[in-house]
This record gives structure tokens, C-alpha cells and sequence, in this order.
């Protein structure tokens, strides 16, 4: 009997390996069956039962249904019960799970089997009526939902179930549910049923009938809207596909005697090594996510019930050994009777993933390799998220501006607005603080949206924390004196109300909300020494240096704090945009050098002079806070016309100059600038006259420049310092162009050389960001010392997509639909861009075997490029300063062989 050739697999015949088929879910359920564990009989319908409904148009296989029936039979003869029985009958939970957690986003089905004939066996079984009817309400209202898509799409205050519950509820003086009394939960069916019917098909009541739809309304799930939203937001494929576990249930609402929990083996906000959790007694699972009751701290377990919280304690022990991994352990007591209905490695924060990572290796649950592979290395960026300002928080607190204390939930400290509904959270973004008295899957969109998230009711495993755990977002939940009003888009407490769009702070640190804005400060990642720990081992476990792109000594400073070794790209375009600097490049680009060569002090000739002033101390600064590393300097590469205001507004200028009779002095300086941004305006400036080819056509910039490397260089020798200065041309397209350039630059440094006091000779490379360049790297090699790749132009001029344009216009198009599987912006396009780089590195170093290889685009920040710049063999890649602890690990993770999942 035990054939699994087909769709089903009894919980013996599968294990934790097999996620792909039976969903993570599934396959940890078969794990914990071989383990011995208290687990309710069942068995998992397979994602490939999944790909052949996929395929089959939505329609169950028909050997499928003939397979769960048989398996079914097995499940009915341990439970000693019969499904669709009238004098005891099995009740199963029909569950969704595919290879990734997805929490909340497909759906489940519980009390599966009930009907008016069979509510009554199970009322007669477990002698207790009221407990079979409120099982029955839920039965009703969760298959209607779920099944018959009734109220599926409604907002909170539209959703009929929940409001005939409240009404009820307050009809009958009951504080929650549980206190409905059998005749209040007849009515309550009595309602149910007829907002049941209003739904897609008529309510089955054959419990065969029943499950068959249920199996069906579970494959449907993962195409549900937010499932698939979810999956693009974590990059999941869609072609996964999710498996169904059907097992016996065991009810956690019998009673005073029996509840329901949900519990975590460390604390996912923190790491800290303590059993972390929340239950509530005479309940069901759903109640302790959905927040519509505040469950207490599984600490009072041990009180309330010390016999199910030891075995709870052990098994949660015997769990995290058996899978080296903090578990997140779903349980339900019935009378008195302990069951493990679910565990998976735990959704947590980045902090607690780096303190779990290296207290399991303290532990010797796992080497350092694998401490290394199991934080993703994106979510460290999570660990720089601000806290709020001491100062600033003691004001706001002093003007009374506190409104309450809830859980700290989702550490990080949040200042926004108040959104309450998912438009608010469109329209305000990041700076959205979502509001709401709980959330559920629905939400999602809105929380991926809002910057921060605070719920009135629900405790540290409800819906909103465990979702913005994983997202490293801040939220606070449970503050319960707030009151949510959804239609009029406010919230008040005690009397003081915040409408949509108000200014609002969270502290997810501590619970703290207050109304109006507080300070934030950067956090201060050097102190984890956890985070330390483990960047330590992944320094030692990597071959790629970590560079930072950095264009000022406060940044550069930043970027080494962080672990940078040096900067691998310093643009100079933004330090010419300060307002005494433009007037200065302004003279440059419109005037000509003196024709007398002797006539130093033109104003030309002044403005230059004035450039070289403020860049040599530009220089100077970063050199020094570099100090002993080295920094690439990138010389000047944007368009000319950025540096001269708009033509309209020009144009407008000097026509109000002529109306209001402006001295001639005046109205000439207003055509002069005019004329020349005439000149300057290019077609298409992404293509146009910049980078080296400013270098070649107006070779004074790029004189200036490197006159200016040259003299920071010396002053900081002379001061006793050992600064690090490499020179790089952006934008070449060949050998011939680097030649030129070269030539009349080496010949300065010639003289500028010797007067540096030291033999050592300043470094001199090129980006490789023009395909051209990639092609012709053979060529170019031999003249440089090293190459940096410039990604985001490579990209853009390897696709043809102007990345504004593109992003703005058509990307997301693009990946949604599948024609791109991912942002080229965001990671590297091996396939095309990662082509050019493979072709540059090998004919490169062929023609310079000491050649030095680095990329330095925003791609040196994101995990998946840096482990192709890891495999094609560059020397560093080189990210923006907030990055630089994604970088070390990723290259680690690259070097260790393994890149994290997609995440
Ligand atoms: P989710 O993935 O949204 O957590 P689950 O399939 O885990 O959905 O189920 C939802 C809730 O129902 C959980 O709290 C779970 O523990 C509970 N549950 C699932 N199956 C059973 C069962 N057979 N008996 C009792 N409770 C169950
Ligand atoms: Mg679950
Ligand atoms: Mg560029």
C-alpha cells in the first residue's frame, strides 16, 4: 500500500529533502513523522499533482483524486474516526506549502468535513455541542472564503463573516469568540450559510465534494494576485508550484484545556538563544496570526500548562539540533494533549540572523562556511537601517508627544506619515507609516510599499511583525488605546486623532509611537560585534577586495569604518556643482585659453587656476581618509551642458533682460551664457561629447585635474602621510583614444613627478564601459595598469536602454512578463553585459599579464553580480559605502561556492 510513484506521499515516505515536490511545509511534516514527533496522521499531494492540474487547465488528474481517496483510508484507520461520518467523523486541514515560505500568501483549509449531519457526530464524540458548532462557523467561513471567494477581495470593513461575529459578539456581551454561547453560534451559522451562498458555487456539503474543491482552491492559490506579487518581490519562480498536506485535525478549541500557538527557538528579532512565542487557549491556529486576539507570551504556558510545555520545550530543542537552524514551531494542545503541526528555519532579522549564524557556530551546530552561507547578504544592508536621536526623541517625549507603547515588534526606527489604506501607502511610498488595526495577506502590497507599519491589535507572531521581520521594515503591533477608522483615514487615541498624511514615528526598537517627526542617526553596525564576528570570517574566507565608490571625505571615511579597502571610484562631476565652483567651470567651458602664452592671468586662465585650488583640496581630503589605500579618481565624465542652466530658462532671462532694460553689461552676459549652452546642448547627451572625449577636445579639464592628484598627492607625502591616487579615463572606446590621452598626461606627470619626492608612480586605467572597449580590451591593456568596469553604462549601451528611461517606461514590464528575469541595473546580465566583461578580462590580461581587474557600478553591491565578478576572476569590486558589509559577505559566499538562494 505504500506505492508513491504518483501524486501522494504517505508523511513516511517522504523527508526534509524533498521540498521541490512535497513544499516546505509537506516535506518538514514527513521529517517530523520519521522523527517520532507528535504529528496528526496525513499524507502531501505533490507540486507535480500541481504541474499536471496546471496543465490539465485547472482540473484535478484524475488518478489524483483516486490516489488521495486511498490515502485518505489510511488516515481514517489511525485516526480511528471516518470522513463524512455521522457519529465521528475525520476532520482534515487541507494546506498549502511550496518550496519557499511564503507565509499567508496561499491558502489554507481547516475543519474540513463538516456538514449539518456530521456536526452533530462530532458534537456527540466529543460530548460537547458548542465546541462542534464553533468549529462548524469556522469550517464555513474559511471554505467560503477561500474555496467560493466569498468577501475575498473585500476591504476590512466590507468583510460580512467578521461582521456578523461582531455583531454577535456584542448581542451576546462576549469579550472574543470564544465566549459565544451554543445558541449564539447557531445564529451565527444560520448567517454564515447564507452569506456562503452568495459565493461562486453552492456550498458542497458531501464532504467528498468538499475536499476535491478544497485541493482545487489550494493549487488555485499560488496564482492568486498577492502570491504572485510576493513571488516577483522575492524573485521566486512561478513555476514552482505548490504541494497540498491533508491531515487529521486536532483542535485547540475544546476548551479551557486546549489551545494554540505558534513558538520560535530563538527570538527572531533579536537572535537571543529563548523560546519565543505567544499562544491562546481555547483556540484554532488562525487566531493567534490574525491578530483578532492578543495571545499571551508562551512563558505563562509553563504555568497554565506544564506538562505540553515541557514536551513543547524538548521538542523545540530536538527540532533546532535535527535541523541545525532556529525553527519557527506551530503547535496545538488538545485536552491537554500536545501536536506539532508545522517548523521551518524561523523568518527573522538581520540581527538575528547574524547572532544565530555565530552563536550556532560557538555551539558547534555548524562550521563557520556555513554560518557565512546563512545570512542572505542583501538583508545585512537591513542592519543600517537608523534608530531615532536620544536628544530628539527626549523633546518629542517632553512635549507630550508619546502616544503609546506597543510591541517592538520590527526593530528600526521610522519617521513618515500616517497611511491607512494601500493608496495612502502608493502614494507616500517609503515615508508611509501603514496603520491599520491588524493586517492580513491582503495588506501585503501596501506593506511592501510603506516605509513602516503600526497595528492596534495582534501580538509578535501576528501577521504584521513576522511580515515586516522579513522585509526590515520597523513596526510596532498591539497598540491597543489606538482606534482605526478605515473610512474616514484616521486613527485616534485618547482623544487625539491623526489623519492620513499627518506626521507620525515609530520605534520598533522599543514600542515607542509618537506623533510629529523625531531625528534619526545612521546605525552604528561596529558595535555588533556578532556582525563583526562574522565579516571577520568572511574576509578571510574571500578573494575579491571590497572598494567603495566615494566621492567625499565624509563618505570615504564611512566606506572604510565599514571594512572598504580603499575607494574604487571617485567621481569629480558633483564637486563643480557648488555655486562659486560653476561660475569658475562656466568660464572655462565659454572662454578660450589667452593666445599669449604669457598672459597667465586671463580669465580663463584664473578660472582654470581657481578649479585646481578647490580640486587639490577635494583630493587631498579623500586621499587622506584613504589613507594607505588606494583611490581610483575618475576624471571629469559628464556632459558639458550640466554645467550651464536650462536653455528655456535662458531664453527667459534674457528676454526679461531686454524688457526691463538691464545694463548692456548685463544683457550680454545673459546672451554670452545663453550662446553657450546653445553650443553645449547635445541631441543625446548619454552618447554625447563626454567622458574622454572631453579629455581629447578640451584637454585643459583633464590637465587641471590631474595637476591637481598630483599636488594633494605631494602635500599629503610632505605631511608625513602615504596617500594612494590612481587615475581613470571614463567612457574610452580604444586603444588610439587612450594613447592620446596618455601622451599629454604622462608628460605632465613627468614633471609633476619628480617633484613628489618618491619614485613610486601614480596609477593610471581606464573604465571598460563602452562595448567597444570590452571588444578592443586586447588593444588597450598594454598602455594601463588596471581596468574598472563601469557596469550601469555598459549596461545601458550594451541593451540600448537609457536606464531612466527604461525604468521609468518599460522594465518592469519586462520582468513581470518574463522577457528579462530581472533588472540588468540591479544584477549584472550575464548572458550579454557579463559576456563583454568575460571577453575584456581574458584579452586584457593576455595583453598586460599584471593587469588589475575591478567593477565599480552599483553592482558591486548586489549579491548575484558579485559572484560573477567573483567567477570571471576580477580583483574587487567596488559599491556604495552602505554596502560594503553586502559585498564582503557575498564575495565570501562566492568564494565558499555557493550563492545564497535568490532572495
Ligand atoms: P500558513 O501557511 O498560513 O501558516 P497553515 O497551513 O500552516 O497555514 O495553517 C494555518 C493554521 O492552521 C496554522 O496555525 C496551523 O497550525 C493550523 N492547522 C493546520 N492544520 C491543522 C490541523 N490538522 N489541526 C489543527 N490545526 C491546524
Ligand atoms: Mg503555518
Ligand atoms: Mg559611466
Amino acid at each position: 500500500m505504500t506505492t508513491t510513484t504518483g501524486f501522494v506521499y504517505r508523511f513516511r515516505d517522504g523527508n526534509a529533502g524533498m521540498r521541490d515536490l512535497l513544499g516546505g511545509k509537506g516535506a518538514n511534516l514527513c521529517e517530523m513523522a520519521r522523527l517520532g514527533l507528535p504529528i496528526p496522521p496525513g499524507f502531501v499531494v505533490s507540486t507535480d499533482g500541481f504541474r499536471e492540474f496546471a496543465r490539465l487547465d485547472q482540473r484535478l488528474p484524475d488518478g489524483l483524486w483516486q490516489e488521495v481517496q486511498e490515502a485518505l483510508k489510511e488516515v481514517e484507520e489511525a485516526a480511528g474516526k471516518r470522513f463524512g461520518d455521522r457519529d465521528n467523523p475525520l476532520l482534515v486541514s487541507v494546506r498549502s506549502g511550496s518550496k519557499f515560505s511564503m507565509p499567508g500568501m496561499m491558502d489554507t483549509i481547516l475543519n474540513l468535513g463538516l456538514n449539518d449531519e456530521t456536526v452533530e457526530g462530532l458534537a456527540k464524540a466529543a460530548n460537547d455541542r458548542r465546541f462542534a458548532l464553533d468549529t462548524y462557523r469556522r469550517f464555513i467561513q474559511l471554505f467560503a472564503k477561500v474555496a467560493l471567494h466569498v468577501d475575498a477581495d473585500a476591504d476590512a470593513d466590507a468583510k460580512r463573516f467578521e461582521a456578523v461575529l461582531n455583531e454577535a459578539r456584542a448581542k451576546a456581551g462576549a469579550a472574543s469568540d470564544a465566549d459565544l454561547s451554543e445558541a449564539d453560534l447557531e445564529g451565527v451559522i444560520r448567517q454564515f450559510k447564507e452569506i456562503a451562498s452568495t459565493g461562486t458555487e453552492p456550498f458542497p456539503t458531501d464532504t467528498r465534494d468538499q475536499l476535491r474543491i478544497a485541493i482545487r482552491a489550494v493549487f488555485e492559490s499560488w496564482t492568486s494576485a498577492r502570491a504572485i506579487d510576493y513571488r516577483n518581490h522575492e524573485h521566486i519562480s512561478h513555476d514552482l508550484g505548490t504541494a497540498v498536506s491533508i491531515m487529521a485535525m486536532v483542535f485547540g478549541n475544546t476548551g479551557p484545556r486546549s489551545g494554540t500557538g505558534v513558538c520560535f527557538t530563538r527570538n527572531p528579532s533579536t537572535g537571543e538563544r529563548a523560546l519565543f512565542g505567544e499562544y491562546l487557549l481555547n483556540a484554532q491556529g488562525e487566531d493567534v496570526v490574525s491578530g483578532s486576539r492578543t495571545p499571551k507570551p508562551i512563558s505563562e504556558l509553563k504555568s497554565e500548562m506544564p506538562a505540553p510545555y515541557d514536551d513543547l520545550v524538548g521538542h523545540a530543542k530536538n527540532l533546532e539540533n535535527h535541523f541545525r537552524d532556529a525553527q519557527d514551531i506551530e503547535f496545538t494542545i488538545e485536552d491537554g494533549r500536545l501536536f506539532i503541526l508545522q517548523t521551518r528555519s524561523g523568518k527573522r532579522t538581520a540581527m538575528a540572523d547574524v547572532r544565530t549564524a555565530v552563536e550556532m557556530v560557538a555551539e558547534g551546530l555548524i562550521s563557520r562556511d556555513e554560518a557565512l552561507l546563512r545570512v542572505p547578504a542583501n538583508k545585512l544592508s537591513h542592519l543600517l537601517s537608523p534608530r531615532f536621536d536620544d536628544e530628539s526623541k527626549e523633546r518629542a517625549q517632553k512635549a507630550g508627544r508619546l502616544l503609546g507603547k506597543g510591541l517592538n515588534a520590527s526593530p528600526g526606527a521610522a519617521t513618515g506619515v500616517v497611511a491607512i489604506d494601500g493608496d495612502d501607502a502608493e502614494r507616500y511610498g517609503k515615508s508611509a507609516i501603514l496603520v491599520r488595526a491588524e493586517t492580513s495577506a491582503d495588506d501585503m502590497p501596501a506593506i511592501l510599499k510603506a516605509g513602516a507599519v503600526l497595528t492596534s491589535r495582534g501580538g509578535s507572531t501576528s501577521h504584521a511583525a513576522v511580515v515586516t521581520r522579513g522585509l526590515g521594515k520597523p513596526a510596532v503591533v498591539g497598540l491597543s488605546t489606538i482606534h482605526v477608522d478605515t473610512q474616514r483615514g484616521e486613527f485616534s487615541v485618547d482623544g487625539t486623532v491623526l489623519k492620513t498624511g499627518d506626521a507620525i514615528s515609530i520605534d520598533g526598537f522599543t514600542g515607542e509611537v509618537f506623533s510629529g517627526t523625531i531625528d534619526t542617526i545612521p546605525a552604528d553596525i561596529s558595535s555588533n560585534d556578532n556582525l563583526r564576528q562574522l565579516l571577520e570570517w568572511a574576509d578571510a574566507a574571500r578573494r575579491l577586495e571590497i572598494r567603495a565608490n566615494a566621492d567625499t571625505p565624509g563618505d570615504a571615511a564611512r566606506a572604510r569604518s565599514f571594512g572598504a579597502h580603499g575607494i574604487g571610484l571617485c567621481r569629480t562631476e558633483h564637486m563643480f556643482f557648488q555655486e562659486e565652483r560653476l561660475l569658475h567651470i562656466r568660464e572655462v567651458l565659454m572662454g578660450t585659453r589667452s593666445e599669449d602664452a604669457e598672459a597667465a592671468d586671463g580669465t580663463y586662465e584664473k578660472a582654470l587656476k581657481s578649479l585646481e585650488e578647490y580640486q587639490t583640496s577635494d583630493f587631498r581630503g579623500i586621499l587622506e581618509a584613504m589613507d594607505g589605500l588606494p583611490v581610483v579618481i575618475r576624471l571629469l565624465d559628464a556632459p558639458l551642458h550640466e554645467f550651464l542652466p536650462p536653455i528655456e530658462g535662458l531664453i527667459e532671462d534674457l528676454a526679461i533682460a531686454h524688457a526691463t532694460n538691464k545694463p548692456e553689461a548685463e544683457v550680454r552676459e545673459a546672451e554670452d551664457l545663453l550662446e553657450a549652452a546653445r553650443s553645449l546642448a547635445e541631441t543625446n547627451p548619454m552618447l554625447g561629447h563626454r567622458g574622454s572625449r572631453l579629455g581629447i577636445t578640451k584637454s585643459d579639464i583633464y590637465e587641471m585635474q590631474v595637476r591637481a592628484i598630483f599636488r594633494a598627492t605631494k602635500e599629503l607625502i610632505d605631511a608625513g602621510k602615504d596617500p594612494q591616487p590612481e587615475i581613470m579615463l571614463p567612457l574610452v572606446m580604444g586603444e588610439a583614444e587612450v594613447k592620446s590621452l596618455k601622451a599629454g598626461l604622462t608628460e605632465l606627470a613627468k614633471g609633476l613627478g619628480e617633484d613628489l619626492g618618491r619614485p613610486a608612480r601614480i596609477r593610471f586605467g581606464t573604465m571598460i564601459e563602452v562595448p567597444r572597449a570590452a571588444l578592443a580590451a586586447g588593444a588597450i591593456a598594454p598602455h594601463v595598469d588596471f581596468f574598472s568596469f563601469g557596469s550601469n553604462d555598459l549596461t545601458q549601451m550594451t541593451f540600448g536602454f537609457s536606464r531612466d528611461d527604461a525604468e521609468e517606461k518599460f522594465l518592469r514590464e519586462y520582468v513581470e512578463t518574463g522577457i528579462l528575469s530581472r533588472n540588468p541595473f540591479a544584477t549584472i546580465d550575464e548572458k550579454g553585459v557579463g559576456r563583454l566583461i568575460e571577453i575584456a578580462v581574458k584579452e586584457g590580461r593576455k595583453g598586460n599579464a599584471s593587469l588589475e581587474l575591478g567593477l565599480c557600478g552599483e553592482h558591486g553591491g548586489d549579491p548575484l553580480s558579485v559572484d560573477f565578478c567573483h567567477r570571471v576572476g576580477l580583483d574587487y569590486v567596488s559599491c556604495s559605502a552602505p554596502r560594503v558589509a553586502v559585498a564582503r559577505l557575498a564575495a565570501a559566499q562566492a568564494a565558499i561556492g555557493q550563492t545564497e538562494r535568490d532572495v
